[in-house]
């Protein structure tokens, strides 16, 4: 049976499926289906497609496509309502803008920003014996592990699963093997006082996402009153780090309040352009020094001083920043700080 050409088709339900794991990612599931029969990912996709063209990781994973997750779910031995209910679709509200990546159009399909904690997948591995992609990790306001504290990393689907194999194996594309971009880091991280604000940063980066997450999902409730404060406003921030710079029409707002200690100036030149982007659209390390910036910024003194300097009052370091959006931007800025804790 194993690498057996004609194994996946639809309308038959295949004779074993590995269990479906925690929080797990639908095209990940199939990912490791596909493994298991000697086959790839992309096998099992051009079985639930036309005939001629593979459906998209990502238009399952959002559930875009019901005639092949109809196909698919007859694959796996379930029904139809039970596979769309596992869709970042169907589980997550406003998908649209609280997803990574874009639900894209009927020409170009939807695209995702996939992700995943190494941590994590060697955990997973461990105690499973096998390693998956989570749905928490592909949502754009996760770019730490909550567990780990440590950065996601850019993922492919169908790629091996540990982030160090896809690196290993990345000369050898004929090998189907399509490792994620690999994270810049800026050679001023390299010193034992920047690592331990590093990792400071890191931490309070899980927990001010763990809160903004569950206020995405309506359970803000459970949050600490504090935290949800700062969560706020690394929110807003983010946000008006996206905006056009009307004083520097060629790039984002981003790059005025962008931290050397984070941010490379040579990285940062190359990916300039005019604004304003979605947040969701942007790739995982653009989204992660956003919020690693807005995270430190509204950060103690001693994370600020580390890495926003120079150092004033946090607010005053804002001042320059409403004389650099549109009137429009300038009155949802002004909308939203009203908003936040009023002990700044
Ligand atoms: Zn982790």
């Amino acid at each position: 049976m194993r690498g057996r050409e004609g194994t996946f088709q639809p309308g038959r339900a295949l004779p074993i499926v590995p269990p479906l794991e925690n929080d797990e990612l639908i095209s990940s599931w199939l990912n490791r289906t596909a493994g298991f029969y000697g086959l790839p990912l992309a096998a099992l996709l051009r079985a639930a497609g036309d005939g001629r063209t593979s459906v998209l990781p990502a238009a399952v994973d959002f559930g875009t496509q019901q005639r092949a997750l109809g196909a698919l779910a007859t694959m796996l031995g379930m029904n139809v309502a039970g596979l769309m209910a596992r869709t970042i679709g169907a589980t997550q509200p406003n998908a649209a803008s609280t997803v990574a990546g874009t639900a894209g159009s009927r020409m170009t399909g939807p695209r995702l920003h996939y992700a995943a904690c190494p941590h994590c997948l060697e955990q997973q591995r461990i105690e499973r014996g096998a390693s998956w992609l989570c749905r928490a990790w592909v949502l754009a306001s996760r770019t730490v592990c909550s567990i780990h504290h440590a950065p996601l990393v850019a993922v492919v689907p169908g790629s091996p699963a540990h982030p160090l194999w896809s690196e290993f194996y990345r000369p050898y594309q004929a090998a189907a093997v399509r490792p994620g971009r690999e994270r810049q880091i800026p050679a001023a991280l390299h010193s034992p006082l920047a690592d331990r604000a590093i990792a400071l940063l890191h931490k309070e980066m899980a927990v001010v996402q763990d809160v903004m997450l569950t206020e995405v999902a309506g359970q803000d409730g459970k949050s600490p009153s504090s935290w949800k404060g700062r969560a706020a406003i690394v929110r807003d921030l983010a946000w008006a780090f996206t905006r056009a710079d009307h004083r520097e029409p060629d790039r984002l707002v981003y790059e005025a309040f962008s931290s050397m200690v984070l941010d490379n100036p040579w990285h940062l030149r190359r990916r300039r352009r005019p604004g304003p982007v979605e947040f969701a659209t942007l790739p995982l390390e653009e989204r992660h020094l956003l919020l690693a910036t807005a995270t430190a910024m509204s950060g103690t003194s001693e994370l600020r001083e580390r890495i926003c300097p120079p150092l004033g009052h946090w607010t005053s370091d804002l001042a320059s920043l409403p004389q650099r959006l549109c009137e429009a931007d300038r009155r949802e800025w002004c909308m939203r700080r009203r908003a936040w804790p009023t002990a700044e």
